[in-house]
């Protein structure tokens, strides 16, 4: 099961649910092996606190997004360069997240100098290998 792989199974879990600390926990997960994975479950379930790498407003504005309520964000120069730095499964994993916390397709094809399908691909492949 994913859990037994989580970075923070055996760490003290108030962490991700403590409002002032949301930076923290979202660091914290940052490299992950399984953060698709508790991403996945907590939009499935609509869980509280940061999961996956996301807090529970960045869900739910991406929710509201994909439902044309709201419109996306652009990426910060930080996430840009995270994104950057990586390289192939981990960069669509990055790139899933990133769209979960509310960062628009355009902003991110432009920052890697891709086109906005590709970065639709990327998307739709990592939600299927999800489930
Ligand atoms: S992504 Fe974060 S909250 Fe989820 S299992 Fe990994 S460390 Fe824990």
């Amino acid at each position: 099961m994913w859990r037994d792989r989580a970075k923070c199974r055996d760490g003290d879990n108030t962490l991700f649910f403590d409002p002032d600390r949301e930076a923290e926990a979202k660091a914290f997960c940052v490299g992950c092996p399984v953060m698709a994975d508790c991403l996945s479950a907590a939009r499935a379930n609509n869980e509280p606190g940061v999961w996956g790498g996301t807090t529970e407003e960045e869900r739910k504005r991406r929710r509201q997004a994909s439902r044309g309520w709201t419109k996306g964000r652009p990426m910060t120069a930080h996430e840009e360069r995270c994104l950057k730095a990586l390289n192939g499964a981990e960069q669509r994993e990055e790139a899933r997240r990133l769209f979960v916390s509310g960062v628009t397709q355009s902003s991110m094809a432009r920052a890697l100098g891709i086109t906005q399908s590709g970065i639709s691909k990327w998307l739709r492949k990592q939600e299927k290998a999800d489930g």
